[in-house]
């Protein structure tokens, strides 16, 4: 199977390109790691780290902020390994979309008050599972995936939150230039 030359390339390559970015080193004496730190830009790291400070906790909380290919505009999660220690110890991972030839959409075209209001609102999603004890998420999370109901309420809850925290016109502009920019599935 693996005999060849192009296929052994191949694989050469793609564990070059997995390992580059996944194994992010993730600082001890900083809350907050961006992978494959090239592709952020100095207003982009800004714009996280200021909306950090707008929602509560978040600025003492260890987050990576990571482009990566994702099915909608951004995603949270706690990183896999730290879920089981208390909730204000994990490390949570925040995503947002990369920007390649299949995704026209991504975070790299949104205007910059669309960017603080999608960071602001995963942001949010990283407090919520500070509440939130391992099986508490577990459940969450086959809710989430398993019934549209209580996933579109999450969200619901979610811009409400991110809106109560001063945060209405990002969060306005962000709905507005998806919904406008006609690239939105
Ligand atoms: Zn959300």
């Amino acid at each position: 199977m693996f005999d060849s030359i192009y296929t052994k390339a191949l694989l050469f390559l793609i564990i070059i390109s997995f390992f580059s970015c996944v194994g992010t080193k993730i600082h001890d004496d900083r809350f907050h790691t961006f992978t494959c730190k090239s592709e952020w830009s100095e207003t982009e790291i800004e714009i996280c780290e200021s909306t950090s400070t707008i929602i509560e906790g978040s600025d003492s909380t260890k987050i990576i902020f990571k482009k990566t290919n994702l099915p909608g505009q951004g995603q949270a999660q706690p990183l896999l390994r730290t879920v089981w220690r208390k909730p204000k110890n994990r490390t949570y991972v925040v995503s947002v979309q990369f920007c390649n030839k299949r995704n026209d959409l991504c975070f790299d075209i949104l205007p910059d008050s669309a960017k603080t209001g999608l960071v602001g609102h995963e942001l949010v999603h990283v407090q919520d599972y500070k509440n939130r004890g391992f099986f508490n998420m577990l459940w969450m999370g086959i809710k989430y995936s398993l019934c549209k109901k209580y996933r579109t309420r999450i969200e619901y809850v979610t811009d409400s939150t991110t809106i109560a925290n001063g945060m209405g016109y990002e969060v306005l502009n962000l709905l507005r230039f998806v919904e406008n920019s006609g690239l939105a599935s």
